[in-house]
Order: structure tokens, then C-alpha cells, then sequence
């Protein structure tokens, strides 16, 4: 019995998890589970799964679950309480899948704590991977990658000497704007981004697909999780979606992981680690599917993603100041602040401006992050394209 805690219980990945754990009560235990402020489905999974802990990172949140669960029920708050969640003695594995920069404090404690880690926030890995991957490796810890592409090139790395890796090519679906032209880009509504065609996902990381921030930000995650150099690490856009990530090796032959593009898939992998679940998805179907399609991202129409190659190169804080402008250009957009390509064009600008500083702590990464959502912010108000980005 593998006893897990669920960072981000709430949300798409968390929810999903949760589902995994109930097609195999036998396998894991939810020892604890935490979230922002959405304390109704807290409150309900509580009663699901009943963990001994429940973190809500919102006060106000907290007390209204403390109100609500039953008396055995630990609940603590604010930002440390969900990192001593992470680090709980008796938690064995970590799925961190709090959206954004607010997951970094508890993966890190929970790598710390020594825990195994499923990692869905790839935000931690942007601000902060070096030093991240820094204490994974003196700690002794196995980060497991939840995010689809990481997951695959973690698969197909498997049984593989690292040494003889040429380059990770990580797949695009292109998200749900890929046919659109460069002309309509500007006008494009909240509701049509957020329409991904092959995954069902939260707002920011829709968004980010659609801009391709989102295979950005993976190409950083990518860099530091496996180590791998900027310059050999690949974008291909792939609409289908089913070869989720490939490996190419020195010889020229390429491993590839396929699937469906269902997050269970990923998760399970993550959590039931070295072992596989079998898990009741829709097959593959190959023979149904009869092609599958390969084509170069495009910079000029989506150039958010050339971005995070342009943050590695400067180093230090840059990817960190990125991160946090993309969130706030991101949420911008989604309030009808700022039309779509702002988002893009918002980064770059912050991007730009900033003077890289080597990172030596999480607690620097998280100030470079805040500081790229102020940045950001400027620009937004400065932009004002207001209601008619709608
Ligand atoms: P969602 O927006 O659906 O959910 C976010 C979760 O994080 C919610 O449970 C939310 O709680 C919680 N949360 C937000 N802020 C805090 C905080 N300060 N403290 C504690 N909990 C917090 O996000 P997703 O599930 O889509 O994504 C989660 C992470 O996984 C992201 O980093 C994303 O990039 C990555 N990812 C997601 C994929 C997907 O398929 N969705 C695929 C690959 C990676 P509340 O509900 O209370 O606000």
C-alpha cells in the first residue's frame, strides 16, 4: 500500500489521480490532500477517500473544511501547511499538481522530506530545476514526470544508456488554434482558446497550449529533468497526439512512448512506479487512426515557445521571470484584459528587460517569478485593450 498525498486534489490532474486511486483501492492510500480554496470539493473528496490530512493553502478555506470534515481529520493552511503535508513522515509518494509558481515551495519540500515525487507542475521545474535536480540527486530522490511528454521521454529512456541520446523530441498537439491565421490571432476569444482539441485540462495550461508557451515551458522542464542541452532538445507538432514524446539515439533509431491522450495513463505510471496498472482506457486504435501527421511549429504565429529557449540561454532567473509573466499575461487574457498574441508579446517584453541573476534558492526563483507578474502586469495595464479582446 503506497500511501500518497495529493497536492492540488482539486483540479484536473489531482482529480484524475484520484480516480486512478479508486480503480486500485488495494494500491494506495490517500494519506493527505490539499488545494487553494476550493473547499466544497475538498470537502466531498474528504468524505471519498477519508485522509488523515487535508492542506488548503486559503485560510478562510481551511476553516470552513475544518467546520466540515470529520473530527480525526488534521486540516492546516497557508502555504506551510501544504508543504508539511508534502513532507508528512508518513506520506510515501508526492503528486505535485498545483498549478503554477504557488507548487514550487512543496516540491521542494517534499524532495527534501526525501518523498518520491509525481511531478504535474512543471512550474517547479521552470523556476527552479537546477536547484531542484541538485537536491533530487543528493537526496536520493526519484522525481517521476506526470506531464504526457516528460512521462514519454522518461519511458523511452528506459534500459538506455543516457550517453547515447542525440536528442528528446517533444510532440505538440498545436492546441486549439493551430490552423488559425496569423491575421485572426489578435481577435481571438477567451472561449475559442480554451477549446483544446485532443485534452481536457485547467484554464492556464489550455491557454498556454494554444499560445505554445505551454511546450516552452516542457522544453525547460525537459532540460532539467533529463539533463539535456537546449540545442538537442525538439518541438514537433503532431495534432494527433498520440505519439506523446520520442528519444533519439546516436545510432539514428528513434524510441517513441504512444497512448491515448488520456492523463491517467501518465499519472498511473508516475504513481505506480517501477510497476504498470492495468488500466481500463479506450485501446489505441492504430488501424482506426490509419496516419499520423508530423509537421514544424510555427515561430511566427506562435512565438511564445522560442521564449523559453531564449530564457535558458540567459539563465539564472529568466525562465522563473517567464514563468511569472506568462501567468499573468495568461490570467490577463482570460479576464478579457489583453487580447490573445499580447500574451506573446507581454513576455517577451519582460523577458527582454530583465537582467538574468544566477538562482541560488526557491525563495529567489519565487521573488523572480512575482517579479515577472508585476512586469507583466505593467504591460497588461499599458496595453488596455480591455473588453474588446472578447
Ligand atoms: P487546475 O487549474 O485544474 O488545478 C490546480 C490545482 O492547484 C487545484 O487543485 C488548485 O486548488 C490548486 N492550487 C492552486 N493554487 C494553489 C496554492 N497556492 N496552494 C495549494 N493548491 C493550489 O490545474 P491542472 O490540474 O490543469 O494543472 C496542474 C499542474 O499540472 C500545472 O502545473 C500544469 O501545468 C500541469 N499539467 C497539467 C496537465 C493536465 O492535463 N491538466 C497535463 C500536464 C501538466 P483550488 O481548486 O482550491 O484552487
Amino acid at each position: 500500500m503506497k500511501r500518497v498525498a495529493i497536492l492540488g486534489s482539486t483540479g484536473s490532474v489531482g482529480v484524475q489521480a484520484l480516480d486512478v486511486v479508486s480503480r486500485f483501492p488495494g494500491r494506495f492510500e490517500v494519506l493527505g490532500i490539499a488545494a487553494n480554496r476550493n473547499a466544497e470539493r475538498v470537502i466531498e473528496q474528504v468524505r471519498r477517500f477519508r485522509p488523515r490530512l487535508v492542506a488548503m493553502a486559503d485560510a478562510a478555506s481551511a476553516r470552513a473544511v475544518r467546520a466540515a470534515v470529520p473530527p480525526g481529520t488534521q486540516v492546516l493552511d497557508g502555504d506551510a501547511g501544504v508543504s508539511a503535508l508534502a513532507a508528512h513522515p508518513d506520506v510515501d509518494f508526492v503528486l505535485a499538481a498545483i498549478s503554477g509558481g504557488a507548487g514550487l515551495r512543496s516540491t521542494a519540500a517534499a524532495i527534501e522530506a526525501g518523498k518520491a515525487v509525481g511531478l504535474a507542475n512543471k512550474e517547479s521545474m521552470v523556476l527552479a530545476g537546477e536547484l531542484l535536480m541538485g537536491r533530487a540527486v543528493a537526496r536520493g530522490v526519484s522525481i517521476l514526470p506526470v506531464d504526457s511528454e516528460h512521462s514519454a521521454i522518461y519511458q523511452s529512456l528506459a534500459g538506455h544508456n543516457r550517453a547515447e541520446v542525440r536528442r528528446l523530441i517533444l510532440t505538440a498537439s498545436g492546441g486549439p488554434l493551430r490552423g488559425v491565421a496569423a491575421a485572426e490571432l489578435p481577435g481571438v476569444t477567451r472561449e475559442r482558446a480554451l477549446k483544446h482539441p485532443n485534452w481536457s485540462m485547467g484554464d492556464k495550461i489550455t491557454i498556454d497550449s494554444a499560445t505554445l508557451m505551454n511546450k516552452g515551458l516542457e522544453v525547460i522542464e525537459a532540460r532539467w529533468l533529463f539533463g539535456v542541452e537546449p540545442s538537442r532538445i525538439d518541438i514537433v507538432v503532431h495534432p494527433e497526439s498520440v505519439v506523446h514524446s520520442m528519444v533519439e539515439y546516436i545510432d539514428g533509431s528513434m524510441v517513441a512512448q504512444l497512448g491515448v491522450s488520456d492523463m491517467r495513463g501518465p499519472i498511473s505510471y508516475a504513481m505506480a512506479h517501477p510497476e504498470r496498472l492495468p488500466l481500463d482506457l479506450a485501446p489505441l486504435d492504430l488501424l482506426r487512426l490509419g496516419r499520423l501527421t508530423f509537421e514544424p511549429p510555427d515561430p511566427e504565429r506562435f512565438p511564445a515557445f522560442t521564449l523559453a529557449y531564449r530564457a535558458l540561454e540567459r539563465g539564472g532567473t529568466s525562465p522563473a521571470v517567464l514563468s511569472g509573466a506568462d501567468e499573468a499575461a495568461v490570467a490577463a487574457f482570460l479576464d478579457g484584459r489583453c487580447r490573445f498574441t499580447d500574451i506573446a508579446d507581454v513576455c517577451a517584453d519582460v523577458l527582454e528587460a530583465h537582467a538574468a541573476e544566477p538562482l541560488r534558492s526557491v525563495e529567489q526563483a519565487l521573488s523572480a517569478s512575482d517579479e515577472g507578474r508585476r512586469q507583466a502586469e505593467r504591460r497588461v495595464a499599458r496595453t488596455a485593450h480591455g473588453p474588446a479582446a472578447r
